[in-house]
């Protein structure tokens, strides 16, 4: 039997409660985007957001926030959702975020936080930028192959977003040292590339009670989860670091630059939700991506009563 074009899109669409998002013309002019299906917004609600649309400086005054109007223009599509608003805005603004590795998960993550408005960055890395680099690591440029990896992602922060405070921390991370770095920030981003540094990091992390955005890549697989205080952490998944060569590093068995855009993209995502205090985290939960046959799926995660996160 043939299926006509209206029953194949009831099938596809309605049944599922897909809903259509368009980037369209009225979006990139700061006109209210289109609704998807079936969506219910009250009139109270339309009104609201014509309000919050015609006049952005005032509804910021209201609530005491003092944006400069290049700011105002700069952030104005983050502003003009309901869960960010003036206030989500200024909360970015505030936060201090830590970045470890400059490298292919940075690279995205260091982008978007920059470019949505978080007041500082620290980014903690020992190496320099190698051509090698290049395929994933998309905050360094050919230029700046031979610098400093904190220096060159820096640079690029600054170009998208000059407002940003840039902390560079131009050290290989250390028992020594991880505590003092972890102190100064709000909340911390695992980018690194080795296993010492995912363990160093989530203990120093249970131990100053900061929540830890953590994202990691292989070949073509990602996984993401956000381990906060009085959720499971690192340890409690892996509760020790593996037999050294019995993980393969992306160096030795590859990574397809675009899985680290992916990861390093839903990294930054996680890490505003957090800021703002939106959404449902990652806390209590593993996010598994393959790349190849383009399925994502979220497995819970458990505290290990055993482990030392539980006994602080
Ligand atoms: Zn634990």
């Amino acid at each position: 039997m043939r299926l006509s074009r209206e029953s194949v899109r009831r099938s596809n669409a309605e049944s599922h409660r897909i809903a259509p998002i368009s980037v369209t013309n009225a979006c990139a002019s700061g006109r209210k985007p289109a609704r998807g299906l079936g969506e219910a917004v009250s009139e109270q609600e339309d009104a609201n957001e014509e309000l919050r649309l015609a006049t952005p400086r005032a509804h910021l005054r209201a609530m005491d926030i003092d944006f400069s109007d290049d700011e105002i223009t700069r952030y104005s599509r983050n502003i003009l959702l309901a869960e960010v608003g003036g206030s989500g805005q200024a909360q970015l603004k505030a936060a201090r975020v830590l970045v470890v590795g400059a490298g292919g998960l940075g690279s995205p993550l260091l982008l978007y936080l920059a470019a949505a408005g978080v007041g500082t960055l620290g980014i903690v890395d020992d190496d320099a930028v190698d051509l090698s680099n290049l395929q994933r690591q998309v905050v360094h440029t050919t230029a700046r192959v031979g610098i400093s990896k904190v220096a060159s992602a820096a640079a690029a922060v600054t170009a998208i977003n000059p407002e940003v405070a840039v902390e560079l921390h131009e050290v290989r991370l250390t028992e020594a040292n991880v505590a003092g770095l972890v102190a100064g920030y709000d909340i911390v981003c695992d980018g690194s590339d080795n296993f010492t540094t995912r363990f160093l990091l989530n203990d120093a992390c249970v131990a100053a009670g900061r929540t830890l955005v953590s994202a990691a890549v292989l070949r073509f697989d990602g996984q993401l989860s956000t381990f906060k205080p009085g959720g499971p952490c690192y340890r409690c998944l892996y509760p020790v670091p593996p037999p050294d060569g019995l993980v393969p590093t992306c160096g030795e068995a590859g990574i397809l630059g675009a899985v680290t855009g992916v990861m390093g993209s839903l990294q930054a995502a996680e890490v505003l939700k957090e800021i703002l205090g939106i959404g449902e985290g990652l806390s209590g939960r593993l996010l598994i991506w393959d790349a190849l046959t383009t399925r994502f799926r979220t497995v819970t995660l458990a505290r290990d009563p055993d482990c030392a996160c539980g006994h602080g």
